[in-house]
């Protein structure tokens, strides 16, 4: 249950249930992008299959090792990365499934863990099965948003929302896991995320390997910052034509991952995603044609001093 940071009032609620072994058979786990679902659920499944009794979830027992560790046989994730949605096929497949006793575990955990993408279809063959499951059935919804899901399934669940930490927990957790970062960094990164910590730390990765110019770029764009990205664009009105044409041609790939991302496909850059999050389809291609326009004037031997200030009048972002 340490491992879960906050959410102080919800690991309270858990850890009576968990104790007097009333679990239920269906939760919904309901945050935010990196505010600690996927951590709960595997707290919640370990306690399910624990043979410690009181003691669940002990984390050390052969059953709660293998949910800990992702290879626990009665555990199905039910999810297809490759599909835009969660489909009724996906759903089906599991309800049938559902009916086979589990291997070795005590109960048979289903996992959701884009039950926002489940469309209507599926949602109803999802309530199907928790309205009426075998008794060692559990299903685990783990969404964005709970609104995003059927009155009728949120009815049948018990609600978990997660909430965001405080900046003392944020900031002393990121510490442990980036030692070598100065404190501002982290500060930055801490801000940016909103309380929640699985955000934070995906900025510090992505700090790691996306330049600076491109985070500011994202952050000044998702905040409709006009007077930020003039400041980013003057000093690159120096840079080489090369590196700039490179820089500029990264700002296009993190737009058309922001595009994807309203489209409803995962964006691999977190920052794509914070710009899908705050800022139209509309905006984003106007924004992307611009920067490709000026990548293509400066292979056209046009300066960078000239097309920086033209990016400004053209990436006008605050209408
Ligand atoms: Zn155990």
């Amino acid at each position: 249950m340490e491992a879960l940071l906050g959410n102080e009032r919800l690991k309270t609620g858990l850890t009576a249930a968990f104790a007097s072994g009333k679990l239920s058979h269906c939760y919904l786990l309901a945050g935010p992008p990196g505010s600690g679902k996927h951590t709960l659920a595997k707290i919640l499944t370990a306690a399910m299959e624990c043979t410690q009794g009181a003691r669940r979830p002990c984390g050390s027992c052969l059953q709660c090792r293998k949910v800990l560790d992702g290879v626990h046989p009665d555990v199905i994730t039910v999810d297809d990365p490759a599909k835009k949605t969660v489909t009724v096929e996906m759903i089906r497949k599991a309800r049938a499934d559902v009916y086979i006793k589990p291997n070795e575990g005590l109960r048979k955990v289903y996992i959701i863990p884009r039950a926002m993408d489940m469309n209507p279809a599926a949602q109803n063959a999802l309530l199907k099965v928790i309205e009426e499951p075998p008794e060692y059935a559990a299903f685990l919804l783990l969404t964005e948003g709970a609104e995003r899901l059927l009155p009728t399934i949120r009815s049948r669940c018990v609600p978990l929302q997660l909430s965001p930490l405080t900046e003392a927990q944020g900031m002393e957790a990121l510490k442990q896991r980036f030692p070598e970062k100065e404190r501002e960094q982290l500060r930055e990164a801490w801000t940016r995320s909103e309380g929640f910590l699985g955000q934070a730390i995906q900025l510090l990765r992505e700090g790691e390997s996306l330049p600076p110019e491109t985070l500011r770029f994202a952050d000044c764009f998702a905040r409709r910052d006009k007077l930020g990205l003039t400041e980013l664009l003057v000093p690159l009105e120096r840079w080489k034509r090369e590196p700039l044409i490179a820089l500029l041609n990264q700002w296009v790939e993190l737009l058309s991952q922001a595009l994807a991302v309203r489209a409803g496909q995962p964006g691999r850059w977190e920052a794509a995603q914070r710009i899908g999050r705050s800022r139209t389809s509309a905006e984003s291609l106007k924004a992307l044609r611009s920067l490709r326009r000026a990548a293509e004037l400066l292979q056209g031997n046009v300066s960078p001093g000239a097309v920086c200030g033209a990016l400004q009048v053209w990436l006008d972002i605050t209408d």
